[in-house]
């Protein structure tokens, strides 16, 4: 790109489409940090003296996450950034992220937390996949549920008081279409409960970077060499996602705005919800003891299917 930097005149490196702003790495770094700062605020994620669990993959998500916290909570507050990562035991792969995830923790100065699923569960996920019955559900099913138990468990034996996990802007704006293309808008409030409507026994999420597209992301990524490991999942079931992440980059390249219009609407959809969440109170699962809705909690219930 040979044209200046719309806020300083130096040479830009990056086009930010949907401000049609072109950016050089100084402005971009800053305009990302501000824009990051702007989420945080309003949806008031953090308070005084918070305890950050930061959700990290060793992807890029989550290393510009960490980098972006670390420089916006040092300027304001007395909070702590603790790194966690769930090593869901996937050889071959989560090893190298993993990887990724010490190096960059290690030039920010910051000591990384690791939980696996074999510690916290007895198995891995390469063991609980060789397990689990034919006919059930995929291993990104068992995965996510045992991750975000696990992420739970983490973040309360480590006193945190928030965790922030590293949804981009593209990630979510997938999750929000393909909810409601399967009719579930009530699950669009569930996984976005605000902060202040946190239910008693889940530490509450928040997701400081959901307004910064992955192209921001990379550019942001690259712009300070972040370390960071960027190969699929083997086991990734990304069919469904897939179609509809090609018809929203589709349309957010005719119509720049589309990711952020749709976040938008599920903010909406979460306020529509808001004056119900204080009735969300659930009860504990009979077996484990954490909050559940049901009898037995989803974690359980997928455990038992491989124990037997
Ligand atoms: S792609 Fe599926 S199995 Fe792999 S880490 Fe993600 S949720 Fe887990
Ligand atoms: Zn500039
Ligand atoms: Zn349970």
């Amino acid at each position: 790109m040979q044209s200046g930097c719309s806020k300083c005149g130096k040479p830009s490196i990056y086009l930010r489409r949907y401000t049609s702003e072109l950016l050089c790495g100084s402005c971009l770094v800053q305009t990302t940090i501000d824009r990051v700062r702007r989420t945080i605020n309003r949806h008031k994620m953090f308070y005084e003296n918070d305890r950050i669990a930061v959700a990290i993959s060793g992807g890029k998500d989550s290393a510009v996450l960490l980098h972006l916290l670390q420089q916006i909570e040092s300027t304001f507050s007395n909070s702590e950034i603790i790194p966690v990562t769930i090593d869901e035991g996937i050889q071959g792969y989560r090893n190298k992220a993993l990887d990724s995830a010490k190096i960059l923790t290690q030039r920010l100065d910051l000591n990384l937390e690791i939980y696996s699923f074999k510690d916290l569960f007895r198995y891995s996920l390469d063991e609980i996949v060789a397990r689990k019955p034919a006919n059930s559900v995929g291993a990104c099913s068992y995965c996510g549920v045992l991750r975000r138990r696990a992420l739970n468990t983490a973040a309360q034996d480590l006193g945190a008081s928030v965790i922030a996990i590293g949804h981009n802007l593209d990630d979510e704006a997938q999750t929000i279409l393909m909810n409601l293309l399967r009719g579930d808008s009530a699950r669009i409030a569930r996984t976005n409960v605000p902060r202040d409507k946190a239910i008693d026994g889940f530490v509450p999420r928040v997701k400081p970077i959901a307004e910064l597209s992955e192209r921001d992301i990379v550019a942001y990524a690259h712009h300070l060499e972040l370390p960071y490991h960027d190969e699929p999942c083997p086991y990734a079931e990304t069919a469904y996602r897939n179609d509809v992440r090609a018809f929203l980059n589709d349309m957010e390249y005719k119509r720049p705005g589309t990711l952020l219009a749709t976040l938008r609407s599920a903010e909406t959809i979460v306020d529509a919800f808001r004056d119900t969440m204080d009735e969300w109170k659930i009860g504990s699962c009979e077996q484990c003891g954490n909050p559940s809705p049901s009898r037995i909690c989803k974690t359980c219930e997928m455990l038992d299917t491989i124990r037997s």
